[in-house]
Parts: C-alpha cells; sequence; structure tokens
C-alpha cells in the first residue's frame, strides 16, 4: 500500500477541508424581483432600454465607447469579422488552443482560419507566431485572453498595425481585466465577450461587442439585428445596411441584460479574491520542482479570471500523464474541475474541412505541450481561499511521493 491515496493511502482532505466552489451561477431574491419587473414591462427584445443600459455600464467598466449586446459570444466575434467587411478569400489568425468558437466565427462568414502557437507561459497567441502566420491575404487576427491571462496586446497590436491586419480581442475569458490600465476588449477594434453559463458573469447565454469605432458599432448593430440602423425601430427602417454584409437576427433579451446588469458591480471584488488565490497557490507551491502556475498577463494591471491552469513540467512529471495527476489530485479529496479545451483542431466539435483551415507547419509543439502538461482550474473554486493552501498541500503530497505515479 502506498502513501498516495490513489493507491490506497489515506486521503488528505475529507468533505469539509476539500473545496467548497461559490454556488455557481449567482441567484438571489434582488435580481429575481427584477426580472419580474422586466417581464411586466413587457421590453423583452428589440434594443430594450435595459440591454441599451447594460451596453453602457458594461462598456464604460472597460473603457470602451460602445457596446453591442447580442445573443452569445460566438455570434460576437461572427459580427465583428462581418462588420470588418471578412470573408471568403481572406485569413484570420486564431491561436490554436481556444474554445471550437473563435475559429468557427471566421468560418462562418467563408474566410480560411490560420491556426498559430501559442506561447507556453501564458497560454495566449505568441506574437512571434502570429507574425509568421502572416500573408498577403490576411485580413485580421483573433488573440484570446484565455483563462487567467492576458494575450500579449501591445505586441500583438504592433505587428497587427504594421501589416494593417484588424485585431478582435476574445474576451470570452476576460471579464473586468485590464492592460495596462485600460479594459480588456477595449484595445482592438472590436473585444467580443461570452455571458454563457460559466463565465465569469453569466446569464445563461449572452455576448456583447465593444469598440471605440461610432461606424463600426453601427456596422456590428446592423450585423444583429436583420440589418436595422442602432436607433431605427422593428420594422420602420429608414436606411439600408452595405450592400452584401450579411445581416442576421443574433439578438439578446432584456432578461439576461438584467441579470448581467446586478452580477456587473460585484464582480471585480471577485475577480481579487480569484487573485488572492492564484497568489497563495502560487507562494505555497513555489519549491515544487516542476510545477508552476499559468503566467498572468505580463502588462495586466487588473488580471481577470475565468480560471488558471497548474502545471506539471519537466523531467519528475514529463512521463506522467495529465490525466493520471489529476486523478491522484481527486483520489486525496481534492474533487477539482480539471478539463481543458485541448488543440482546435483535434476538438471532437472540429469539423472543417481541409483546405479551410492551415495548422503550423512545425504541429504549434506549445500548444500540444500546454494539451498534455496542464490542468484547468475554474474561477468558482478560486472563490474558496482556504482552499488555497490546501491545495499546495495535496499537490506537495503528490510531488514527494511521484514514484508512485
Ligand atoms: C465561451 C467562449 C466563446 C463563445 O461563447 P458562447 O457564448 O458560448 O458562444 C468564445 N471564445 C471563448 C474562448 C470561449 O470560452
Amino acid at each position: 500500500m502506498g502513501k498516495l491515496a490513489i493507491n490506497g493511502g489515506i486521503p488528505l482532505l475529507n468533505a469539509e477541508t476539500g473545496v467548497h466552489p461559490l454556488v455557481w451561477p449567482i441567484r438571489d431574491q434582488v435580481t429575481a424581483q427584477h426580472l419580474l419587473d422586466v417581464y411586466f414591462s413587457g421590453k423583452w427584445s428589440f434594443n430594450s432600454e435595459t440591454e441599451q443600459k447594460f451596453e453602457e455600464e458594461f462598456a464604460a467598466a472597460h473603457d470602451a465607447k460602445y457596446g453591442i449586446y447580442m445573443a452569445n459570444g460566438t455570434v460576437t466575434l461572427q459580427c465583428a469579422l462581418d462588420a470588418l467587411g471578412i470573408g471568403a478569400g481572406d485569413e484570420v489568425i486564431v491561436p490554436g488552443l481556444t474554445w471550437v468558437a473563435t475559429a468557427m466565427s471566421a468560418y462562418y462568414l467563408g474566410a480560411k482560419v490560420v491556426f498559430a502557437d501559442i506561447d507556453p507561459e501564458t497560454m495566449t497567441l505568441s506574437p512571434e507566431a502570429f507574425e509568421n502566420a502572416i500573408t498577403p491575404k490576411t485580413k485580421a487576427v483573433i488573440p484570446v485572453h484565455l483563462y487567467g491571462s492576458m494575450a500579449d496586446l501591445e505586441k500583438i497590436i504592433a505587428i497587427a498595425d504594421k501589416h494593417g491586419i484588424a485585431v478582435i480581442e476574445d474576451c470570452a475569458h476576460m471579464h473586468g481585466g485590464k492592460w495596462a490600465g485600460k479594459g480588456a476588449g477595449s484595445w482592438g477594434k472590436v473585444g467580443s465577450f461570452s455571458f454563457q453559463q460559466s463565465k465569469t458573469i453569466a446569464s445563461g447565454e449572452g455576448g456583447i461587442c465593444l469598440t471605440n469605432d461610432e461606424k463600426l458599432a453601427e456596422l456590428i448593430y446592423r450585423c444583429k439585428h436583420i440589418g436595422y440602423s442602432r436607433f431605427e425601430k422593428q420594422g420602420a427602417a429608414s436606411s439600408k445596411p452595405p450592400q452584401g454584409m450579411p445581416c442576421y437576427n443574433f439578438r439578446g433579451l432584456a432578461f439576461t441584460a438584467q441579470i448581467l446588469r446586478d452580477q456587473l458591480p460585484g464582480m471585480n471584488e471577485r475577480l481579487a479574491i480569484y487573485q488572492k488565490f492564484y497568489d497563495i497557490l502560487a507562494k505555497e507551491t513555489a519549491d515544487i520542482e516542476g510545477f508552476r502556475l499559468q503566467k498572468t498577463g505580463r502588462l495586466a494591471t487588473f488580471q481577470g479570471f475565468y480560471a488558471t491552469c497548474m502545471f506539471f513540467e519537466g523531467p519528475r512529471w514529463e512521463k506522467i500523464p495529465a490525466k493520471r495527476i489529476s486523478e491522484a489530485i481527486h483520489a486525496e479529496g481534492a474533487s477539482i474541475y480539471c478539463q481543458n479545451y485541448g488543440p482546435v483542431k483535434d476538438h471532437l466539435l472540429f469539423n472543417m474541412r481541409p483546405g479551410e483551415y492551415s495548422w503550423p507547419e512545425d504541429g504549434a509543439p506549445n500548444t500540444y505541450h500546454v494539451w498534455n502538461r496542464s490542468l484547468v482550474f475554474p474561477h468558482q473554486e478560486m472563490f474558496d481561499l482556504e482552499f488555497a493552501p490546501r491545495l499546495a498541500s495535496v499537490i506537495r503530497k503528490i510531488s514527494d511521493n511521484i514514484s508512485e505515479l
């Protein structure tokens, strides 16, 4: 019998000392009452006042001028690309590690998706790999602020500007994040956020585009609302959308906007707790050989967290599959969520045909390294600050008895 619980040893934690995640999604009586008010107002869609207020509040919180609310955080990416005129014959650069939606948004418009490798420390688009993937057909790049880090906006925007490429930030994980003091989503031409149930603020479904460009805001609005201009009434169009620009019904609802209006004021306080969790875990594990956390954004002055990632690397760990490590952690009583997205092209839901996308010639080694060596730790679990040092002791116990794995 070994020392590790996975081999029959005594688990380090129990039900009481194990993780106690924040009950998610947040629910309370105040929002329940607000939802009733929206219900009886009868103003459920069509650019309702509730939506407009949320757009203003969310844009202001991220230092952007305009917000365009819609149905989810995939169509926000699609509308951003659409408003920038991207379509068949164009190429869009996307990191090899992200949720499939980032890549699919370009595919829906007929553009070719060009994957580029990531930085192994932050897990976000590598500026060098991005620059190497540029061709005369490249029209846009979508850096993703993944889990608990921000893509290197400064370097990526400098490269994009040099080549005349539009930057769309995928901020589905980066609500509240600030890069050099300025909000995530306000750096690129457009910032796209998702409010899907698991995200850092959540309304089941929902998404928003942020931009500082009035013309783009208008085009994005037309894209999500069948072609109507921003303040035209449904059924009373007085101007046409640009010829050939695909326009859809991607409208969001007042109900979900109301939930988000109520969640927004508490967001930064939660993010500060997540940062504390990160700091405790990093400090308590600093001397464990081959263990590290995902690096936060180089110039992040306030880091957003959808999750963070734990890495097990180097000669000590490299032969032990991440899945086995996750099982050992669970056996010790730390029943944490561990699922990583993995390389987009290998995702079960990824179904583009050859030629509709390209994968880096070098195989994107960093994307695979990260996939093989990291475990994800979601934000709701980072809310439990007492758990942080206990998780550190679980990792230490496994490290001390590594030969048992
Ligand atoms: C969740 C997510 C999206 C899309 O959001 P939906 O609202 O689920 O459509 C896009 N990009 C990333 C990185 C995401 O995690």
